[in-house]
């Protein structure tokens, strides 16, 4: 298959993926809070597992333009939160119901699947197997966050169908930032370890930001430490074995 199919086909399978959130709200109705910290936690472990797979594959030479890269992905999400207003903003608030809060809390999520895509762009111009097999974590990955998300939606009495379509529509921005990302570094090879540290400084700071910091307060520390460290190894244990 051409490759720039291939980057299309699976980062719109990683953003189809967010529409499978809304079904533990469709047996469940409503989500105990612990699930969610969980669900938080799950997301959490497979965006660094992802992120910390593609570094090491990556970024074994180059290493000033690798962490140049990761200053810039640090920087572009701290830039683009303190645009949005939405430095500290808790994502996970059901009892907010300004319509202010609705899209900043979309706008937040499309910004932080966009650094998703620069992650599956730089591993599909790696190689195209483990980008893949990061666009199918992410996919993976999407599932949890967008239970999340689909959970404030509803607490703002979003139909779940919509809720459902909204999670995949913040994921427009992972898969054309995938393209574009794919697309340059095939025109511009020397932009790879930056394309590589934008992906992991972003990641990183975006898990210890968003999906972090909310999940302790509705778990509990040992139990969201629990899940995130297992999810994050999953990931690293499956590439050894597939890749
Ligand atoms: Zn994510």
């Amino acid at each position: 298959m051409n490759p720039t199919l291939t980057v299309l086909l699976y980062s719109s399978i990683a953003a189809a993926a967010a529409s499978l959130g809304a079904l533990p709200l469709r047996v469940r109705g409503v989500m105990p809070t612990a699930w969610i910290g969980w669900a938080n936690a799950l997301a959490a472990g497979l965006m660094l597992g992802t992120a910390y797979v593609i570094v090491v594959a990556g970024l074994n030479r180059m290493v000033l333009a690798g962490a140049s890269g990761a200053f810039l992905g640090i920087g572009f999400i701290y830039w683009t939160h303190l645009i949005a207003r939405t430095e500290d903003l808790d994502l996970n608030r059901l009892d907010q119901t300004g319509p202010e809060y609705g899209y900043q809390v979309l706008l937040v999520q499309s910004l932080h699947s966009a650094s998703e895509g620069v992650a599956i762009g730089a591993a599909m111009s790696l190689n195209i197997a483990l980008g893949v097999f990061a666009a199918l974590a992410f996919a993976v990955h999407n599932i949890p966050e967008a239970t999340v998300l689909c959970t404030v939606l509803r607490a703002r009495r979003i139909r779940l169908r919509d809720a459902a379509g909204l999670a995949v529509l913040t994921n427009v921005s992972l898969v054309l930032l995938s393209i574009v990302t794919f697309s340059l570094i095939m025109a511009a090879p020397s932009l790879l370890p930056w394309a590589l540290g934008f992906a992991m400084g972003a990641l990183v700071y975006l898990v210890m930001m968003e999906p972090l910091p909310e999940s302790y307060r509705q778990a509990g520390n040992t139990s969201i430490a629990l899940v995130t460290s297992v999810a994050m190894g999953m990931v690293v244990l499956l590439k050894a074995f597939l890749l």
